[in-house]
């Protein structure tokens, strides 16, 4: 008799969880649930597949195919129905199997007699574990009901699956977050580490799938929807007005908390059987496969607002918090699917490494992780459901690769890169107060980039001379209102002391663009790093600049200051911002405070116009640090931000070191000291062309230090800078190539 009703369902369902409950080893209970869907389903066959590893299904059980096929028969993702099925996460329903697209014949299994054929995936919260199939000898699709009531029992299964239910002492059995796995990223932080996951958001484990009273449970379900909604309605009215972007996604999430769709797909999924939150989890599964079909960014970003919500209710449902009370382990690695730079904060420098499923190079965290030299690989798809607290996990910043519970001849390999940086890393401290003079006996003066506090001790770790750029905006960002005058200035002392009178260049405020702060409203601008960013924004609205430069002034009270004015792209904008500092000082004076011994003025040079300015600029200025990242994507007009281009164009490139060239020609002729601050300076072949230009100062990460310096002093400038010019007068367009060679003859 075939399958027909919800009750029906609910009876294969209860009968799944009973035998589940029994005991027995994991072959025969999985061969004892073959038999009860292909008998409640009024089918001949039911088999279940499941991963062995990422690329290959196996046959594991089944009612109806030939038995001996069973751990035998396997298929690569794609191939067949079957692996059409795992591929696509959608199910295949078909009166006439042979036909259908990508049928694979298997004699072994002897499914030769079985025509009708319906696939659906077993998957938990976007992983795919398997593929169940009912098949059966008469020619007749399946009907949406059987469908659906396939799709429940997949999800019941995939839960189990989960938990070990199936894994008896068979070691062939497909055993999700058991098996190695590699995963790749971008490369946020370079940077190798070794440790155990430690998830940010950990993961709600649901254990009761299938209810004894739908009405029941339809009931619980509506009672945490409400009070969902009351909590999405407590956030709406306490996040401030002007922070757009949070109340935008706290009104979808009240939109979706409101949605009809949701709620009346769920009450379904719990009429069929399933428990309020095995429902929950249903529809997020579904979420999160359509979310890996979707393009476009927006009904991404959309879908994840659903997804956490999804997350929230299963909370509320399950009574677990964020909280499980698992202990962090030693060497943690965060793994979460985004982070705040806050939260980032809280954890400092405990953590061994980051693994974000999602993060972007520009994001606050990614600057946070970045300040505390903790590698970082972002945008690593599946991460957060692939891997389970305590698990062994190897972060590859450089390669942006991420080993999850890896085999142990990639651990031993892994480690054995570890080790080698760790030496080089050894040989770099025995340098480390050793200066920075080339062979041909030019001096390079290595400063530091900061932008924390927790930045300044690697001052004397990593021997850099002094702080080239303080980023002041970290401040901005990490918190969720203005910080005050005195707490600003007391951490600018704090920056000045630890710096123990070496050089610190404070740059001001550098917001807008990727640096946006919560709590500053802020036009909609279709090009932020062209827009209203940086000093743009300090000269039109002079309050938060003013507060600042009196921040930075009370900070020196008496000793030397050092300042920089960001983006400034023509000669009026750094005269603007310079007569606001001189009438600080003034204001300083008047109203009796010390004012510093010294301020030295200076200038971040990062769009190509300021390279142009009147003579009289450059003579003005104390002096010009080259900000390379913004120069370099303004120079060759590629977002940094966009990994479609951001890599497109070389620093090397001759056109860039013939510009280059000219902004050194400027400063010469004016006197004007100039450094370069941007991420090239830190990498060594690129800091060494820079050098052989003449830039005196280079400022760069505190860990890139060491393998700038150990490079430049094997060097001579004077010949570096004739390997550059030659590749010019040869008109070749980037004297990459020719500098790698030099420094491979070096010895
Ligand atoms: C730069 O643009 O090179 C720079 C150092 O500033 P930031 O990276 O903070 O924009
Ligand atoms: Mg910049």
């Amino acid at each position: 008799m075939p399958y027909r009703s919800e009750s029906d369902s609910r009876r294969l369902l209860r009968r799944l969880r009973d035998t589940l409950a029994e005991a027995g080893a994991g072959q025969e209970r999985l061969d004892r649930i073959t038999h009860i869907i292909a008998d409640s389903m009024a089918t001949q066959v039911c088999s279940i597949y499941l991963f062995r590893d990422p690329d290959t299904l196996e046959l594991c059980a089944t009612e109806g195919l030939n038995a001996d096929a069973v751990h035998k028969t396997r298929l690569k993702l794609g191939e067949g129905l079957v692996g059409r099925v795992a591929r696509s996460t959608r199910p295949i329903n078909t009166a006439n199997a042979p036909a259908e697209r990508g049928f694979r014949f298997m004699p072994e299994t002897g499914e030769e007699v079985f025509t009708s054929f319906l696939g659906v995936p077993i998957q938990r919260l976007g992983e795919r574990l398997g593929v169940l199939v009912v098949q059966s000898k008469d020619a007749r699709k399946f009907s949406e009901d059987e469908v659906y009531a396939l799709e429940v029992v997949a999800m019941v299964l995939a839960e189990m699956t989960e938990l070990g239910a199936f894994v008896g002492d068979d070691p062939t059995l497909g055993q999700p977050h058991r098996h190695p796995v590699l995963l790749r990223g971008v490369c946020a932080q370079e940077g190798a580490a070794e440790g155990q996951v430690w998830l940010h958001e950990p993961r709600v484990v649901v254990t009761n799938m299938v209810n004894d009273d739908s009405a029941a449970e339809i009931a619980r379900l509506h009672d945490a929807i409400e009070t969902l909604r009351l909590s999405v309605d407590d956030l709406l009215r306490a996040a401030p007005a002007t922070d757009t972007e949070h109340r935008e996604v706290l009104q979808t999430y009240r939109m979706f908390a409101q949605s009809r769709g949701w709620i009346k797909r769920m009450e379904e999924d719990i009429l069929r059987g399933l428990s309020a939150e095995a429902a929950v989890e249903k529809e997020q599964s579904a979420a999160r496969a359509r979310l890996e079909q979707v393009p476009d960014a927006y009904l991404r970003d959309r879908l994840h607002d659903l997804d956490d919500l999804s997350n929230r209710l299963l909370r509320i449902l399950t009574g677990q918090g964020n909280d499980t009370g698992a202990e962090m382990p030693d060497r943690p690695v965060l793994v979460a699917r985004n982070i705040g730079p806050g939260e980032l904060l809280d954890y400092g420098r405990k953590l061994r490494g980051i693994v974000l499923e999602d993060g972007a190079v520009g994001s606050h965290a990614t600057i946070v992780a970045r300040a505390l030299a903790i590698p970082l690989v972002i945008n690593v798809p599946r991460i957060t459901t692939e891997a389970l607290n305590g698990d062994h996990i190897m972060v590859d910043g450089h390669e942006a690769t991420v080993h999850l519970r890896p085999e142990d001849s990639i651990a031993g390999a892994f480690r054995d890169k570890i080790a080698m940086q760790a030496k080089a890393q050894e040989r770099y401290a025995d340098l480390r107060d050793q200066p920075a003079v080339a062979r041909c006996g030019t001096r390079v003066a290595l400063h530091m980039n900061a932008g924390l506090m927790a930045d300044l001790p690697s001052l004397a770790g990593s021997g850099a001379e002094g702080v080239g750029l303080f980023r002041t905006e970290l401040q901005f960002l990490i918190r969720n209102s203005v910080p005050r005058r005195s707490e600003l200035a007391a951490l600018y002392a704090r920056v000045m002391d630890s710096a123990q009178g070496k050089r610190v260049a404070f740059r001001t405020l550098d917001i807008g663009s990727d640096k946006v702060m919560p709590y500053m409203k802020r036009p909609d601008e279709p090009n932020p790093a062209m827009g209203w960013r940086a000093i743009r924004v300090g000269l039109d609205k002079t309050g938060v600049l003013r507060m600042q430069l009196q921040a930075l002034i009370r900070a020196a009270a008496g000793r030397a200051l050092s300042l920089m004015f960001p983006l400034v792209a023509q000669m009026s904008e750094f005269e603007a911002a310079h007569a606001v500092l001189m009438r600080e000082l003034d204001r300083e004076r008047k109203l009796g405070h010390p004012l510093p011994e010294r301020v030295e003025v200076g200038v971040m040079m990062e769009t190509p116009s300021l390279a142009f300015a009147p003579r009289h600029f450059f003579e003005m200025v104390d002096f010009v640090s080259i900000g390379g990242n913004d120069l370099k994507q303004f120079f060759f007009a590629a977002d940094r931000e966009n990994e479609l281009v951001r890599r497109r164009y070389d620093t090397l490139s001759t056109s860039f070191l013939g510009f280059l060239q000219q902004i050194v020609a400027r400063c010469a002729e004016a006197g004007t000291p100039l450094s370069f601050c941007g991420e090239d300076a830190g990498r060594p072949v690129d800091a060494l062309a820079l050098a052989a230009l003449g830039i005196g100062t280079l400022s760069m990460r505190p860990a890139s230090i060491g393998p700038v310096k150990s490079l430049l002093r094997r060097t001579d400038l004077t010949q570096a800078a004739a390997v550059i010019a030659q590749t010019q007068e040869r008109g070749l367009e980037s004297a990459r190539p020719a500098l790698l060679d030099y420094v491979s003859r070096l010895e």
